[in-house]
């Protein structure tokens, strides 16, 4: 026997995008069940992005998750590292703007609280989600969600929307027939570590050098999250403490004397990327939003900032639509949300090919190392190229 709920909002994905939906939507007035096949404490723990956009600040503030303004660190610049030299990019003063340091994992910790005291339907650790009826031939109909609870229950929930907000790896896109996929493959990765020391600089370090990319970030006083490209392929069962701590410090070195605290490695990870979009973001009563619709290169720290943008629009979207019975308001989805994401794809695609090393043997390698230093000379010797970096990187671009 299958247990049955109604909602307005269905949403699959229960990640920063599908909770922020949640919670602006019910700001608005309108229903949803959340429904995610992981547990809450595994997500809590993932640790991804770091970089908020002063609009991404705005959101979490405006739907009533202030604590970013109380715990996070405001980041007026970053350093970009190459030939042994940092030069600094002043967010504050090229494009009036600044970045939050403020986790992923704090972000969603924040949101997951701020809905349960909602009172928000939330369905973590679910599986076989499988979704039906989007009303494309039909608009009478109305989309079913079939999942097994984590006691294996059969459940079905009718609603008039579905969100898509299930990720890089989504389930949901592929329901949008006819899409266009666009992507890029990049033939490197990154290694990614917590190490426990004090942070190593106030602001991120990203780093050009000859032996490949390298990114200083911070976390909390006593654990930083550091990164340095490597091939996709690498497996981290083959690095040692010793080994990744020689390796980042081989990527940082300069003139200036600069190293790196060491302590114990707390975690890691190898994150593969690529530049991907699909479109349209829409099919009948079916929205994606987040990585679900789009992933990045972590490079530009766009991914999550785009998610949370998307849900901005979404939220008007679907207040339009079910509040105000606004008959163009799907429709103009995919086209509002997608003017952001290909600047940001843009951005993305930039900084990453700026910094990376191109792998050992390809031909064009060599030109290619020099014309990055050509270029990184040129960003930091003018004021428009730093402007445009200091821009792109806080979202600050204007329209
Ligand atoms: C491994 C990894 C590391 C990353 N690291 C960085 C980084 O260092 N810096 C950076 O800027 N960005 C990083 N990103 C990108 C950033 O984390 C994402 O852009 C951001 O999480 C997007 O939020 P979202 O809510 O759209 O998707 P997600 O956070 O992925 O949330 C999607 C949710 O949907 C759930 N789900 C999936 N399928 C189903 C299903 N069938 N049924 C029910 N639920 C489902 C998942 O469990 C997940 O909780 C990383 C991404 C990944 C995948």
């Amino acid at each position: 026997m299958s247990h049955a709920s109604r909602t307005q909002v269905a949403i699959v994905g229960g990640g920063p995008a599908g909770l922020m939906l949640s919670q602006l939507l019910h700001l608005s007035g309108i229903d949803s069940i959340v429904l995610d096949n992981r547990t809450a404490p595994t997500i809590e723990g993932t640790h991804r992005a770091g970089i908020l956009e002063a609009d991404s600040v705005r959101l979490l503030v405006d739907a009533g998750a202030d604590r970013v303004l109380r715990e996070g660190h405001r980041h007026d610049g970053i350093s970009l590292r190459f030939a042994g030299v940092s030069h600094r990019i002043d967010f504050a003063d090229l494009a009036g703007s600044s970045c939050w340091l403020y986790p992923q994992t704090e972000v969603f910790a924040d949101l997951h609280r701020l809905r349960t005291a909602t009172g928000g339907d939330l369905r973590y650790g679910i599986a076989d989600t499988a979704v039906s009826g989007l009303g494309v031939a039909d608009d009478t109909e109305r989309p079913r969600i079939r999942y097994a609870d984590t006691d294996g229950r059969s459940h079905e929930i009718v609603a008039d929307l579905v969100v898509g907000a299930d990720g890089s790896r989504s389930m949901c896109r592929h329901l949008v027939e006819g899409a266009e996929r666009f992507q890029r493959e990049y033939p490197f990765a990154w290694f990614g570590v917590l190490v426990e020391t004090p942070p190593n600089a106030p602001e991120l370090v990203y780093t050009r050098s000859e032996a490949g990319f390298a990114l200083v970030s911070q976390r909390t006083e006593t654990v930083q999250r550091l990164y340095f490209q490597c091939d996709p392929a690498e497996r981290v069962e083959d690095w040692s403490d010793d080994r990744i701590r020689e390796t980042l410090q081989t990527r940082v070195a300069g003139e200036d004397g600069f190293r790196l605290h060491e302590g114990p490695v707390l975690e890691r990870s190898v994150l593969p990327f690529r530049s991907f979009v699909q479109s349209p973001m829409r099919h009948g009563r079916l929205l994606l939003a987040g990585d679900a619709a789009h992933t990045v290169p972590p490079t530009g720290a766009k991914g999550l900032n785009l998610a949370l943008a998307d849900v901005r629009i979404l939220a008007e979207t679907v207040e339009r639509a079910l509040l105000k019975d606004d008959a163009d308001a799907l429709a103009e989805y995919t086209d509002r949300a997608l003017a952001r994401v290909w600047r940001a794809q843009h951005f993305s695609y930039w900084m990453t090919t700026l910094l990376h090393r191109p792998p050992r043997g390809d031909q064009a390698g060599g030109f290619d190392e020099r014309r990055q230093l050509g270029e990184l000379a040129s960003i930091v010797a003018s004021r428009a190229g730093s402007t445009y970096l200091a821009e792109g990187y806080t979202g600050r671009t204007p329209s």
